[in-house]
Order: structure tokens, then C-alpha cells, then sequence
């Protein structure tokens, strides 16, 4: 059974965890059948004439998983894995993530399968300009608002609000994200990052542990990745590795981030960092530190290297990078696991503080944005404590029957079932 849980695909692995909540909370097999699968599927042709004359067609996806408790809300990323079960299985995360913060959304997501390595600044313009035409009858500030996610980021969001306003009129309000100048909120580029850190700190405040000295490798230095180290640098962790695609480096007396981060940007790699060793990310997953925080890549913990692992404590930046197959190796050896539903959940919340300023039309101080942020990780995290204390399951588990169980009743509030 655990071979074949392994072997499971991204969608029916957060189906696992679903179903696992359903089953506690009783659900019907009707409702379950309606909660499980997504309510709108769009794949859509992306053709983009290349610098070279050459026309290459991508395909794309937009994938509205539950639209109960609000507008659907999820990333889009660009990925040559990104297909269609992937999606799914990220649209139905979204779903539990805006129940677990408890933002006014639905869950979605988008994909579009392509390296943005290998194509100009023009090329993504205008990849971005088509998706966002092809898919622009299905998103909207009240319908379904997209934001950034491996592979974007704010300049992909002031394209497709670009686009979208070509059809519709200056719509910020149509994707989050967005750069300060053009209706972003201060504070959101950080957000996924300094919500994971203010998730382990509100875990570690429950849970008696100090986190103050403790080492921390963190896989992957984009977004999630750069800012939760950044962020944990701050609250007095030590961050020892970090790693990109190509590979991290470790040092044992702490990393200086600003220097591998301008390594980075001017290079495309962390090879050129001078001090301590450089490691793969296979390496990186098996350090002997306290804290793991992936934040990169899915299911880079599996049932066949889970038992690597030498952290104590999980933290999830990255979305589902631990398998149900992972996950049960990691709880057989009391490793705790800080699951990406609550922990990443950073992003969503102040991509909701974006969404109503700009209705608003009004900015937040950069600091009323990070108080409220704290606020609602630390009430998110306190409930997923005490419900996994109450019902004797893991924070995982526990995050999963609170989504199910908001999401569950909206939809018979509603009047769906
Ligand atoms: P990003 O594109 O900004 O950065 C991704 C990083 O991962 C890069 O440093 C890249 O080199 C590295 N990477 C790519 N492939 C890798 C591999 N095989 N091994 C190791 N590292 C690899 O992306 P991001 O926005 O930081 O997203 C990272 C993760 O966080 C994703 O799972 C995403 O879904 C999740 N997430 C992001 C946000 C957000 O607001 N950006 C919100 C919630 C969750």
C-alpha cells in the first residue's frame, strides 16, 4: 500500500490527505466526490513568435479547484513539468490553504510547461500576454485572481495585468503580486518567506522550543526560498546551506546571504561563493541540521530518501515536497513536519492584503502589512496545534480537517449539495 501511495501522482497524494480528513469529519461520498475534484479545468494553446522568427506553441492551464468561501486564488507558474495533474494537485492545495489562513478565496492555479531559461525577456512578454488572453475569460478581480509562483514573479504579474486591462480597463485587482508601483503591496515580495518563519516561531512558541541558534538549510533561493532565510537570519537562526537547481553550498559557522544572493543574480548559480563547500541537493536534504525548510521543488522527500534526513524539524515553503510515502517515514522517526498549507500560507495572506488595497485603492505601511501577516500566521498555527493536539494527529493532518471541515460548510451554506 505505501508503494503505491508512493508512486501516486501529485494530485491523488494530496487526495491521501483529503481523504483522510474527510473520513474524520464523517463527510458524505457525495460531498466528498464534489470536494475532491476541481469545479473548472482550461488547458489553452500558448503560441509565441520567437526572436528567431520561429512560432513554438506552449500549452497552458488554469485549473479552479473550489470557489465555496471566495473568488479563486492561486499562482501560476512556468515549469516544464507543470501539467495537468500537477496543477490540479496545486489548485486543491490552494483550496485547503485559503481555508487554513482563512482568506476569503477559493483555490486555483496555472501552469504553463516551459523553461524560462531558454527564452528572452521579449519571448516571456509576450508568453505571458497570450496565456493571460487565452485564459482572461475565466479570471477577474471577483472570479479568479492570479499571483506569482516558480518562475514568476512580479514583472510576469504586471504583464498579465497588463493584458487583462487591455480587454477590461485598468483592473489591478485582477492578479496579486504586482510591483508596488503598479498597485503591489509593500511587504508581499517577502511574504511567503517571513510567514514560514513566522510559522515556525509561533510553533516553536507552543511546542516549548527556543529557535533562537538553531542551524537551518534551506533548498532553493528564489522567492520562498530567499526571504525565509533571510527572515530566519533575523529571528537569530543560523543558516548554514542554501541551493539553487544547480546545486548549494554549505558552511557550518552560517552563510552570508547578501553576498550569495548577489552571487546569484550575477551568475545564475552559487558556484562562485568562496566560503564553505559546495553541495548537491540530494546533500543538502540529508545535512545534519535542525531545521529543513524545502522551498523549491515537489516531492523532493520520498519514501526512498526520507530516511536521510537528519533535521528535526520540517518547515514546507515549497508546496506538497514531502509525499505521503515521505511523510510517513519522517513521522515513524519523530521528525515534526510544519506542512506547506500553513507555513506558505504567508503569500495568499498578503496577496488578500494586496487584493483589498487595491478595491481601496489605498497602500498599507510596510509594517501595518507584517504586523497583520504575524497576526493571522500565529491564529492559524495556534488552531492547527490545538486541533492536532485535540484529535492526537499530526500538524498536517490537523491543517487538513480544519480546511476540509470551512470548506465543507460553505459549500452546504451555499446550497450546492
Ligand atoms: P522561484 O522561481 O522564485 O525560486 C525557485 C528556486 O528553486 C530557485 O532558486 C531555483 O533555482 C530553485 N530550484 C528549481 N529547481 C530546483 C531543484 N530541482 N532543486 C533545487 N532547487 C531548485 O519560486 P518560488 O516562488 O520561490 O517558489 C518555490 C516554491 O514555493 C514552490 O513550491 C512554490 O509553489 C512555493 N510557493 C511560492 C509562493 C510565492 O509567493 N512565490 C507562495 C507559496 C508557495
Amino acid at each position: 500500500m505505501a508503494e503505491l501511495v508512493h508512486e501516486a501522482s501529485p494530485f491523488e497524494q494530496v487526495n491521501v490527505l483529503f481523504d483522510r480528513a474527510a473520513d474524520r469529519l464523517g463527510i458524505s461520498d457525495d460531498l466528498r466526490e464534489l470536494l475532491r475534484m476541481p469545479w473548472r479545468e482550461l488547458r489553452v494553446e500558448v503560441p509565441v513568435r520567437m526572436d528567431d522568427g520561429r512560432l513554438r506553441v506552449f500549452i497552458g492551464y488554469r485549473v479552479q479547484h473550489n470557489g465555496a468561501r471566495g473568488p479563486y486564488k492561486g499562482g501560476v507558474r512556468y515549469h516544464p513539468q507543470a501539467d495537468l495533474d500537477e496543477v490540479r494537485a496545486l489548485a486543491s492545495l490552494m483550496t485547503w490553504k485559503t481555508a487554513i489562513a482563512d482568506v476569503p478565496f477559493g483555490g486555483a492555479k496555472g501552469g504553463v510547461q516551459v523553461d524560462p531559461a531558454e527564452l528572452s525577456e521579449g519571448e516571456l512578454n509576450r508568453l505571458t500576454r497570450m496565456y493571460t488572453q487565452n485564459i482572461a475569460m475565466l479570471i477577474g478581480p471577483t472570479r479568479d485572481i492570479p499571483a506569482p509562483d516558480l518562475n514568476t514573479n512580479a514583472q510576469t504579474m504586471a504583464w498579465m495585468m497588463d493584458a487583462y486591462s487591455r480587454l477590461h480597463g485598468h483592473t489591478p485587482a485582477v492578479v496579486t503580486g504586482k510591483p508596488v508601483e503598479l498597485g503591489g503591496s509593500y511587504g508581499r515580495e517577502a511574504a511567503t518567506g517571513r510567514g514560514a518563519i513566522f510559522a515556525l516561531t509561533s510553533w516553536a512558541r507552543r511546542a516549548q522550543v527556543n529557535p533562537q541558534g538553531m542551524t537551518m538549510a534551506v533548498q532553493g533561493f528564489g522567492n520562498a526560498g530567499y526571504w525565509a532565510a533571510r527572515c530566519a537570519q533575523e529571528a537569530g537562526l543560523r543558516v548554514v546551506a542554501v541551493s539553487t537547481s544547480k546545486g548549494g553550498v554549505y558552511d557550518p559557522e552560517g552563510l552570508d546571504l547578501d553576498r550569495l544572493s548577489k552571487c546569484y543574480k550575477e551568475t545564475g548559480s552559487l558556484a562562485a561563493y568562496e566560503q564553505g563547500d559546495q553541495i548537491t541537493n540530494a546533500e543538502l536534504l540529508a545535512l545534519p541540521v535542525d531545521l529543513l525548510c524545502p522551498a523549491a521543488l515537489g516531492g523532493v522527500l520520498a519514501g526512498d530518501n526520507a530516511d536521510q534526513v537528519r533535521a528535526r524539524v520540517i518547515l514546507e515553503a515549497a508546496n506538497h515536497p514531502v509525499t505521503p510515502a515521505g511523510d510517513e517515514v519522517l513521522n515513524r522517526k519523530g521528525v515534526v513536519v510544519l506542512p506547506d498549507v500553513l507555513v506558505n500560507a504567508g503569500g495568499v495572506i498578503v496577496s488578500y492584503f494586496e487584493w483589498a488595497q487595491n478595491f481601496q485603492e489605498f497602500r498599507w505601511e510596510e509594517s501595518r502589512v507584517n504586523e497583520e501577516l504575524w497576526l493571522r500566521m500565529r491564529q492559524a498555527v495556534d488552531q492547527v496545534y490545538d486541533r492536532a493536539q485535540q484529535e492526537r494527529v499530526t500538524l498536517r493532518d490537523a491543517a487538513f480537517i480544519i480546511a476540509v471541515e470551512r470548506v465543507a460548510r460553505a459549500v452546504e451554506l451555499r446550497g450546492f449539495v
